[in-house]
């Protein structure tokens, strides 16, 4: 009994001083001093002893669950999304609700209605977003590991730039029940932590065949088991390295910092294979095309009636383009011109992607071009914001695993190396991944 209030008291404590400097980088949106998430978890289990927190498009019951936006500002979730249900089964601690852009609109955490979060790596900078609060929350050590949604890059974006793990699993091993859908048909839930250990463990627990979401996997079991199965041994490797990133990079420092990353893992034993993705500058206006569509689908279902307030009454500039846009592509008359060849144009880039992946085992590259912007930069154009997804899209296009591991630092900025698998391939991304880290970053 005594134990137990110790225990209590002791994570008060903590939930204070995360409070506390948090006021300064606003990673969290909801900060669960009541314990309401934590009232019905396991005594015992794999993540036990485990501080972590869940980006706000993920249902916690009794949690104000936001999306980052005003429409939702009130909304409590009256259920537990599947990766909720499955943390609390092993134990694991939720801290709370991070901060993210609204609706997961965003690569920089700027369009959140509850402000922007920074960046503890390098204060004063963006920290890359969607998943804002997520990656910052691990950066500045107040979680051990979060979830994040990765519709176009949202969990390795910010991962990148704030100088932590991320891994997008291959669409379908991670259920969507209760995920805030922002582009159905590309969303995928997600780990992000300091290591490529802890990260592993939570997709172990999280994933899994769900009956509720009719584009889960149900995969034989060993398949989940990715940190017992991780494998750090790099010699042999074949890691395929597209000229086409090279030239897409925009920053002459990350391209040092990734082209010392190849010579590391070279140097390791893995053979570098150079292949060809010619068509990798198509993905961004083929990514925008299809998200626009089925993110002006998801939001009819804020009219006002049913939660909270009618979206396009409150929110911000980024959601109400994307509406807006969706809507008029959306219309018979366009559907040809548009979205019928956005569908056709991501067909193509699944191919490409997949046939380089054919001759090695995996890709190696950057995971953003660009450095994060200091917080409050005018970005007129939004074609500008969107060039920062030029290499996490096109995974989400095609289904397959990718994760981002830091890998150095250019002017004291984190650069992350993201490493593509093919489809199902998901512990082989996170063996390369770990095989990196045991080698290089220890
Ligand atoms: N930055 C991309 C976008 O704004 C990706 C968002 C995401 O993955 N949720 O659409």
């Amino acid at each position: 009994m005594e134990c137990k209030a110790m225990k209590t008291n002791e994570l008060e404590r903590v939930l204070e001083e995360i409070e506390e400097k948090d006021e300064r980088i606003n990673s969290f949106i909801v900060i669960d001093k009541e314990g309401i998430s934590r009232r019905n978890i396991a005594k015992k289990g794999r993540l036990m002893h485990l501080k972590i927190g869940i980006k706000s498009n993920i249902c916690v019951e009794g949690l104000r669950t936001t999306a980052g936006s005003k429409t939702l500002e009130n909304y409590i979730a009256p259920y537990d999304a599947t990766v909720i249900e499955k943390i609390k089964s092993e134990a694991g601690m939720i801290i709370g609700m991070l901060n993210m852009d609204e609706f997961a609109c965003g690569s920089s955490g700027e369009t959140s209605y509850f402000g922007p979060t920074d960046n503890p790596s390098c204060p004063g900078r963006i920290p890359g977003g969607s998943s804002s609060g997520s990656a910052a929350s691990v950066a500045a050590g107040f979680v051990d590991c979060s979830l994040g949604s990765d519709t176009g890059g949202s969990i390795r974006n910010p991962a990148s730039h704030c100088g932590v793990v991320g891994f997008k699993p291959t669409y379908g091993v991670v259920s969507r029940y209760g995920l805030i859908d922002m582009a159905m048909s590309l969303d995928q839930i997600g780990t992000l932590a300091r290591d490529v250990r802890t990260a592993s463990l939570l997709l172990e627990v999280i994933s899994g065949y769900d009956p509720r979401d009719g584009t889960s996997l149900n995969l034989d079991k060993k398949f989940y088991q990715f940190s017992r199965n991780l494998n750090p041994n790099l010699k042999g490797k074949r890691i395929g390295y597209a000229e086409e990133f090279d030239k897409l990079i925009q920053d002459k420092g990350i391209k040092k910092v990734i082209r010392g990353a190849i010579d590391k893992l070279s140097s390791a034993g893995a053979e570098i294979i150079e292949i060809d993705l010619p068509n990798l500058e198509m993905a961004l206006p083929t990514y925008y095309l299809n998200v626009y569509v089925e993110f002006f689908s998801a939001t009819r279902k804020y009219d006002g009636r049913r939660y909270g307030y009618r979206i396009e009454d409150v929110c911000g500039e980024e959601v109400l383009r994307r509406i807006l846009l969706g809507k008029f592509i959306s219309q018979k008359e366009h559907s040809g011109k548009y979205y019928r060849k956005a569908l056709m144009a991501r067909s193509v880039i699944r191919n490409e992607l997949n046939s380089a992946l054919n001759k090695v085992d995996v890709l190696a590259g950057p995971t953003v071009p660009k450095l994060p912007h200091r917080i409050g930069t005018k970005i007129k154009d939004p074609r500008v914001m969107y060039a920062y997804d030029i290499f996490t899209v096109p995974v989400n296009l095609s289904g397959n695993p990718a994760g981002t591991i830091p890998c150095g630092k250019t002017n004291g900025i984190p650069v992350g190396l993201q490493i593509i698998g093919r489809p199902l391939q998901d512990q082989l991304v996170l063996d390369i991944m770990f095989g990196f880290e045991q080698e290089f970053m220890k």
